[in-house]
């Protein structure tokens, strides 16, 4: 059984192939740009946290220096050294408390409220971060306590200002131990990240604490959005005419492949003579024979052929067939059989197809097959200076000109004035309507009137019952076509209708 593949089914593979072709340059750039960006990201968190670091280590430098002096100041007494703690830490905006301890007790301190309360730092432990205290419930910071046997110097660090140093990177951390102080001052025990992110760590080499910085998906694609969107989209409008050119461009690689495998064969289409029971000819009607798809009808591939330029081999290699195909079969062809063949405008550009005519004619005893070009009104411009010439060519070498689906187009009148016009075949759309359409039997009594003044015949296309067929033949129309009498067949099938 023949399967008839609907326009869609090859529309629709095509279109999928385009929008790959689209999408696949942009989905590899945008792979590319992620590897980019994940690569650029996590040298930045590198360089930044040693910046951050190296900011970190010189604070802490600075408050051991001091750390270290008061603790060389043995045993002082709390009053005399008091004024001392204070004055430190109103002249140091980052530090909070700046404290004396005795096996982990203040025993003195900058902050009074502060005397005799426990570090709740764990012994020789030198740098610890806390969330709060009772003195300040929502402000982190760091103790720093350097010791010397049972005696201590205990520095809080503001949590915010420690955050400050973090660069503004909002997804590093100041990592002490388990706590992590993000860069709003923030501090946390521990800390959870949605899925499964990078963590990004570069480690102090003179103090207990790290940077972590936390890279997820989301980062990078905000990155990526914020950096390269523009990018992208200049690339997608860059692909999408490549895409829609592809689209178009694909169903003609198709085609020259079944070109090459042979895969095009003209089916024929008797054309009636209408006062009488003989065939006057066939026209040509072309079949893609796919070999998966089955058999693919003209409409579905002519158009992309004839914008192409490989119309010009298309018809020849159609010729080609053909002249095989009547070759072989010439002792059942009447004498002056007529053979039809559509061409496209894009043949009346050279006057090389008057040769290919010739060639073909060649073939066959004189006058044993009377060749006429089929050319659709739809499609012609003006003539011009080649078409003409070729006109005249083909004239002389005595192949007819039929003018094709007639009454649809708007150039047929200056053709029928420029040069010699053998037929023209009215349009089916006129003939199916016939019956019921006052207009288009005024188009067609039009037509007949306009052929008979200029003597040029008639051929009715599309007839598809008797009183089509009657109403045509009683208005003088001389040639018919149409399932009425004869549908578009294989070689084959003609040699059995035209055998004696
Ligand atoms: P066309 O030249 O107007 O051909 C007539 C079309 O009408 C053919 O369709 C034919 O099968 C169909 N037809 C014939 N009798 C009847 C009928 O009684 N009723 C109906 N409804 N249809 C009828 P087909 O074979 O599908 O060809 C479609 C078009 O493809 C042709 O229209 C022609 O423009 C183009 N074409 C076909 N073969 C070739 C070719 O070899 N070269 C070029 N350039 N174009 C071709
Ligand atoms: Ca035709
Ligand atoms: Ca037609």
């Amino acid at each position: 059984m023949k399967l008839y593949v609907t326009f869609w089914n090859i529309r629709i593979l095509h279109l999928l192939i385009s929008v790959v072709v689209t999408i696949l340059p942009i989905i590899f750039i945008i792979i590319l740009l992620y590897f980019h960006t994940v690569s650029k990201l996590q040298n930045k968190a590198i360089t930044s946290s040693k910046q951050s670091i190296k900011t970190i280590n010189n604070l802490l430098t600075e408050i051991d220096h001091s750390a270290t002096k008061l603790l060389n100041i043995s045993n002082p007494a709390c009053e005399i050294i008091e004024p001392a703690l204070i004055k430190y830490t109103v002249t140091h905006t980052y530090i909070r408390t700046l404290n004396l301890t005795k096996d982990s007790i203040i025993y003195c301190s900058s902050f009074a409220d502060a005397n005799y309360r426990s570090t709740f730092l764990a012994k020789g432990e030198l740098m610890h971060l806390f969330s709060n205290n009772d003195i300040t419930p929502d402000r982190s910071f760091v103790y720093y306590h350097k010791t010397k046997g049972a005696w201590g110097v205990l520095i809080a660090i503001d949590g915010s200002y420690l955050a400050y140093l973090l660069n503004n990177e909002k997804n590093s951390f100041l990592v002490i131990n388990e706590n992590w102080l993000d860069i709003k001052g923030l501090a946390q025990s521990s800390r959870s990240f949605k899925g499964n992110p990078d963590q990004i760590e570069v480690s102090s080499n003179q103090y207990p604490f790290k940077i972590i910085t936390v890279l997820s998906l989301t980062t990078y694609l905000e990155y990526m959005l914020e950096h390269y969107l523009l990018f992208l989209l200049i690339l997608s409008l860059v692909m999408i005419p490549i895409g829609i050119k592809v689209y178009i461009q694909l169903p003609i690689h198709d085609i020259v492949k079944a070109m090459r495998h042979k895969q095009f064969i003209p089916y024929y289409q008797l054309i009636k003579i209408s006062n009488s029971d003989q065939w006057s000819g066939v026209e040509v009607l072309i079949r893609w024979q796919h070999p998966k798809k089955g058999l693919i009808m003209p409409n579905e591939f002519i158009s992309a052929i004839e914008r192409s330029k490989h119309i010009i081999p298309f018809t020849l290699n159609l010729m080609e067939h053909v002249k095989n195909d009547f070759i072989k079969n010439l002792e059942i062809i009447p004498k002056g059989f007529h053979i039809s063949i559509n061409i496209s405008p894009k043949h009346l550009q050279t006057t090389k197809l008057a040769l290919d005519c010739e060639k073909f004619l060649q073939h066959f005893p004189k006058e044993h097959i009377q060749l006429t070009l089929e050319i659709t009104e739809r499609e012609i411009a003006q003539p011009t200076e080649t078409a003409k010439k070729l006109f005249n060519l083909l004239q002389d070498l005595k192949v007819f000109i039929s003018i094709d689906d007639f009454g649809t187009g708007h150039s047929s009148l200056s053709y029928l004035t420029s040069f010699k016009v053998d037929y023209i075949k009215i349009d089916q759309s006129f003939v199916s309507t016939l019956e019921d359409s006052l207009s288009s039997r005024y188009i067609i009594n039009g037509i007949i009137d306009l052929a008979n003044n200029l003597n040029i015949y008639i051929i009715a296309e599309g007839v598809e019952n008797h009183s089509q067929k009657e109403y045509l033949t009683q208005h003088g129309v001389k040639y018919l076509q149409g399932y009425l009498f004869s549908k578009p067949t294989p070689i084959a099938e003609l040699q059995k209708i035209l055998a004696p």
